[in-house]
């Protein structure tokens, strides 16, 4: 058996982000002031983010520098490993070889604290002492809460219903980190207010979620928001991810044909492709770039490509992107990560571009993935992440269909050792998969904001 694990030495940690916008054959639709429907300027940003990431939102500059201090928090866990999976290729007897990056090995548990250790430094830097945000399954949240732990910035979360209710050892987590959860919808903001008086039994989502986060920090001074996916910004953080892969297949001394990430706003996935992408666009090799999605929230495959707002509450601005609508409630399945009505725009553009595919499964056959993955290769991968990998075994069955050796390269975003119910409801055969015929799926698309042409 040749060589199974691919460690980067710490001197080789990238030094910039990959910023995909400087590479784009046809630049991003402008992001819309929903009174005006006019493009937002940075200072309509101003009350929820720091201007370092709002100029981050809209650089087209190729590479942006990691501020030294955030690195030196990287060096807790990163450069992350990359591994080849030969115990799954032999249990599959593909012909393909399988590389996966492993982003589990975060404080946090996936690839969140990316993007939560920056954004909690920026905000630090601009004297902020409090950060709200959103979290689904508790990634996010816990990222955020470890983040500003180590910058002394005070986080409330606003955790989705149903995942407070069902994961009470991701808010332990954060309540480690020196963080406050609330269940969202929750009586602490307008918005909130208004869904409970609907419905006081809302199960909540992350559209809900985002628009008290955002009402909180809009409403104070000393308060911003963070968002985990879908921004610019975000995607460009997690560009990380993608450039170390790059080194570690050179040190491997193999090539991906196919780059495989699970896609809930957009983040992961964009982080382990877009360097790649970003070669291919400035004249360097085609690969095939495969997102994989939820069947029960299938925005990339079956939305919208449209104007939308990116909550519930329609605080946020208008931006363009795959969308189910910002009233669509996805049912509670067992990937929460990946329970956004959205897509990140620079996915969705690229989509639009057919330089990168999406397909979507249910969530039977991923955790089937998940646990084939496991018992081959040891980790249990989070449910979000089990998409990615059923991605990644579905094209290993293709090759060996076809009698072809390619090299297959997966982002294992996150373990799943706080979402051991899903794998025990997933053993007792308690998983539903979720189906919609296309008038549910056009009834919250009737809902669309218009925008001019
Ligand atoms: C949050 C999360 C996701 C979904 O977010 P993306 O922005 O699409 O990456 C996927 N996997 C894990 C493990 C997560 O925590």
């Amino acid at each position: 058996m040749s060589q199974t694990k691919f460690l980067l030495d710490e001197s080789k940690m990238p030094t910039h982000w990959y910023n995909i916008a400087a590479d784009l054959p046809v630049a991003l639709p402008a992001v819309l002031h929903p009174g005006t429907m006019q493009p937002v300027g940075p200072d309509d940003l101003a009350p929820l983010f720091p201007m370092e990431l709002i100029l981050q939102e809209v650089s087209t500059e190729r590479e942006i520098p990691i501020p030294e201090p955030v690195r030196e928090v990287f060096k807790l866990w990163r450069p992350a490993p990359l591994f080849r999976a030969h115990r799954l290729e032999k249990a599959l007897g593909t012909p393909a070889k399988i590389y996966y990056k492993y982003e589990g090995v975060s404080p946090a548990g996936s690839h969140k604290p990316n993007t939560a250790i920056p954004q909690a430094w920026y905000n630090a830097q601009a004297g902020i002492k409090k950060l709200t945000t959103e979290t689904g399954a508790g990634q996010w949240g816990s990222s955020l809460s470890f983040a500003g732990s180590l910058f002394d910035i005070s986080v409330q979360v606003f955790q989705v219903r149903v995942s407070y209710d069902q994961k009470p050892y991701r808010r332990a987590l954060m309540e480690t980190y020196g963080a406050t959860c609330v269940a969202s919808p929750s009586n602490l903001t307008n918005s909130g207010r208004a869904i409970l008086a609907k419905d006081p039994h809302h199960p909540g989502s992350l559209g809900i979620a985002i628009s008290e986060a955002v009402e909180i920090a809009a409403t104070h001074d000393d308060t911003k928001y963070a968002l985990g996916s879908v921004l610019n910004h975000v995607l460009l953080h997690q560009t990380i991810v993608g450039q170390e892969a790059m080194l570690q297949m050179e040190m491997a001394g193999d090539d991906p044909d196919v780059i495989v990430g699970c896609t809930g706003g957009g983040s992961n996935f964009a982080g382990i492709a877009f360097p790649f992408l970003g070669q291919q666009l400035r004249g360097g090799k085609k690969r095939r770039i495969v997102a994989v999605e939820p069947a029960a929230c299938p925005s990339l495959t079956r939305g919208k490509y449209a104007y939308d707002f990116g909550d519930t509450a329609h605080l946020t601005p208008l931006t363009k992107m795959h969308t189910l609508g910002s009233t669509f409630t996805p049912p509670g399945f067992h990937a929460g990560g990946l329970r956004y009505h959205g897509m990140a725009p620079l996915v969705s553009h690229l989509k639009e571009l057919d330089l990168i595919e999406a397909t979507a499964y249910h969530q039977n056959t991923c955790f089937e993935a998940g646990v084939l993955f496991a018992r081959a290769e040891g980790i249990v991968p989070a449910p979000e992440a089990n998409h990615a990998v059923r991605g990644a075994i579905n094209e290993a069955l293709r090759c060996k269909a076809e009698g072809k050796s390619e090299v297959i390269l997966f982002n294992l975003c996150g373990h799943g050792h706080f979402d051991m119910t899903a794998y025990q409801a997933y053993f007792a055969g308690k998983l539903t998969d979720q189906q919609y015929d296309e008038a549910e799926l056009a009834m919250a698309l009737s809902g669309l904001p218009s925008v001019p042409a």
